[in-house]
């Protein structure tokens, strides 16, 4: 359940109408809404309650400081993947013992930086990895409280783009190896061993390869144990699905979640960390555009509108859905249109939807794309030269932008020309 519902006809973000938005913001523009946010937080809070345990919200999905804000007030923690994700949770006031550090290519310089703020846990991913941070924390005469990612082989059926479980991806060290790899890391210095890390992929719609790879992680818990390791923490990961197609997909849901994960690892009395990013912030945002023309093909019609590959990615780069909505509801019974829906980018992959049926649209309406607060705003370029386009984040009847739309002189005036042009 989201808060982007009609009221008299014109899709609203909680208590503020779309239309109002876009009146003062201008199309294309993100928009947030804090109750569903607040409200996925509190599932997986729930889902969990039954063991010490910590939401850490996956950054990379949605990093607006607004957003992280929001969640870090709620208690949950971060899973951030660079230095400027770490500055950025940081600079949201979350403290450093709810931060947990992921990514296979942590630089020497954003250990340091993690270190200086006393994060709660590195997940490792490689052996050079754990030597440059052994080092780097006996350089600073601290300690890195450690978990080792590891890679349970299974496929998450997921997009091969997201997919990230399997033994031929770059993700983690296998499973296999892990308590040879768990004895050198013991016998480093500056490391102390906390516990397992395992992410298996995104957009998961099933339970069944959570399952199989938790049930590695247990027995994996007691080998650790037995050879002497203290494992009080799993970190399992992110990567639970979302609805993206209302009217067919209906993924677990976080109840079903944590039940499965207390049935798989519940016995071994570990504090449970989680890494979701998708089904906190994906359903919690729309994207809305205006149509620029409705062109009419020779085999089809195309719906011309303001956003492009450039916003939302999604849709070219994995062939993803986003169900697409006129923002003033379409009246009953009217005979649908079939629309091919497309940006103005000079490339064919600028496609978000082929042959879908909508009311018919005509120029300057407002079109709304669901489930986009999720891997949009953070994955959007310039491409074009077109400038990143607004957040902005609905709370009850008020709403603020969050990140504006740089002016093109903003945008020219980051480029330079060199005096001996
Ligand atoms: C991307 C990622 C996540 C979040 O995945 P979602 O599908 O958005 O839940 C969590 N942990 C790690 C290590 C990731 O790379």
């Amino acid at each position: 359940m989201d808060h982007f519902l009609y009221r008299e006809g014109v899709l609203h973000a909680e208590d503020v109408a779309i239309t109002e938005i876009a009146a003062q913001v201008g199309t294309p523009f993100y928009v947030y809404s804090a109750a569903t946010l607040k409200r996925h937080i509190g599932l997986f809070n729930e889902a969990l309650a039954w063991a010490d345990h910590l939401v850490c919200f996956a950054v990379k999905s949605n990093s607006n400081l607004a957003v992280l804000k929001l969640l870090g007030d709620m208690g949950a923690g971060m899973d951030v993947v660079s230095g400027g994700e770490l500055r950025r949770a940081v600079a949201a006031g979350v403290p450093g013992d709810r931060i947990v550090f992921s990514g296979v290519g942590k630089t020497r310089e954003e250990m340091q930086l993690a270190l200086s703020h006393d994060i709660r846990q590195f997940n490792l991913e490689s052996e050079p990895e754990y030597r440059a941070l052994s080092a780097v924390a006996s350089e600073m005469g601290v300690t890195a409280r450690v978990a080792v990612r590891v890679n349970p082989d299974v496929d998450a059926k997921t997009h091969e783009k997201i997919s990230t479980g399997k033994s031929d991806n770059k993700f983690g060290i296998p499973i296999d190896r892990a308590r040879e790899v768990y004895a050198e890391i013991a016998a480093l210095p500056g490391l102390k061993v906390v516990g397992i890390d395992v992410h298996i992929g995104s957009q998961l719609t099933d339970l069944e390869p959570f399952r199989l790879a938790y049930q590695k992680v247990a027995e994996l818990t007691e080998a650790l144990r037995e050879d002497g390791h203290e494992i009080t923490r799993l970190d399992l990961g992110g990567g639970l699905g979302i609805p993206y197609e209302r009217s067919n997909d209906a993924p677990p849901l976080p109840i079903e979640y944590g039940q499965m994960v207390q049935d798989t690892v519940g016995y071994l009395g570990c504090e449970i960390e989680i890494e979701p990013g998708r089904l906190i912030s994906g359903n919690a945002g729309i994207m809305v555009s205006s149509v620029i023309y409705v062109k009419q093909g020779e085999a089809r019609d195309f719906l011309i509108i303001d956003a492009a590959m450039n916003d939302l990615v999604r849709p070219s780069m994995y062939a993803a859905y986003h169900d697409i909505i006129p923002v003033n509801e379409a009246t009953p019974g009217v005979e649908q249109a079939e629309y091919d829906i497309v940006g103005p980018i000079c490339e064919t992959g600028d496609t978000f939807a082929k042959s879908r049926n909508l009311a018919p649209l005509k120029d300057d309406d407002l079109v709304a794309f669901r489930s986009a607060g999720a891997y949009g705003a953070v994955m959007a370029s310039e491409y074009n030269s077109r400038p990143l386009i607004p957040e902005v984040l609905v709370s009850g009847d008020q709403f603020a932008v969050i990140r504006a739309r740089p002016t093109y002189e903003e945008m020219l005036a980051r480029d330079t020309i060199p005096e001996w042009i």
